[in-house]
């Protein structure tokens, strides 16, 4: 699992973890914006909650997660982005994966402090067809509007607004923050300097995830 603040580099590592670990990356973020896109009823729902930058109700993150833990491409390991959230949450998928008979190997938590994250995210872009997260200025395309690694077009996402990200900070601040200690108390808790370069910061967590 990988957890963190809105901003701290959890899709950026995700990306280069799963493709140097072989494991299938799982980001409930993503999973919404896919299902937007697809003008779903579930897509539209969690739609109301993100544009205000609240939390999508845990009973309909966790059905999703559970469906998409029983998929086939699973069975080899998986990253999970961007869930747990709350501690609801969190109970949910701890008993998931006993019914399972998965053990979570380690939670990398992502430390940045709160006043680097609103430049961050107001100047995060992503790719529209692969999902890759750059930054206009802290990790800017070779080419300005283009994916590097699938030339697929770069976006905005509608709720990397300043006054939208300011919500997600406090909502991170209030529900998701405490499952820090939550993991830490159950001995899986990995803490990694997330203010530092993206090369470094992979470097750190690779390290962690080998001790
Ligand atoms: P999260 O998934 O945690 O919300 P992202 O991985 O999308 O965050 O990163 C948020 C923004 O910060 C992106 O624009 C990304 O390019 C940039 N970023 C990620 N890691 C770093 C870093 N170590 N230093 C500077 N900018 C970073
Ligand atoms: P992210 O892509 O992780 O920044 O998530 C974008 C938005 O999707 C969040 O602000 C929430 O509205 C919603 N979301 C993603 N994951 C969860 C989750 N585990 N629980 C509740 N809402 C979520």
């Amino acid at each position: 699992m990988i957890m963190g603040p809105p901003g701290a580099g959890k899709g950026t590592q995700a990306e280069r973890l799963v493709k140097e670990l072989d494991i299938t990356h799982i980001s409930t973020g993503d999973m919404f914006r896919a299902a937007i896109k697809e003008g779903t009823e579930m897509g539209k729902k969690a739609k109301e909650y993100m544009d205000k930058g609240q939390l999508v109700p845990d009973e309909v993150v966790v059905g999703m997660v559970k469906d998409r833990l029983s998929q086939p491409d699973c069975e080899k390991g998986f990253l999970l982005d961007g869930f747990p959230r709350t501690a609801a949450q969190a109970d949910a998928l701890s008993k998931t994966l006993d019914d399972m008979g998965i053990k979570l190997d380690g939670v990398i938590n992502i430390g940045v402090p709160r006043e680097r994250l609103m430049a961050r995210l107001t100047g995060r872009r992503v790719c529209k067809a692969c999902g890759a997260s750059y930054h206009v200025i802290f990790n800017s395309p070779k080419q300005e509007g283009v994916c590097d690694s699938c030339g697929g077009e770069l976006y905005q996402r509608s709720d990397d607004n300043e006054e939208t990200v300011s919500n997600r900070l406090d909502v991170y601040e209030a529900q998701t923050q405490p499952l820090i200690d939550y993991y830490s108390e159950r001995g899986v808790l990995l803490e990694i300097n997330g203010d530092q370069d993206i090369n470094l910061v992979l470097k750190d967590v690779l390290a962690a995830l080998k001790k």
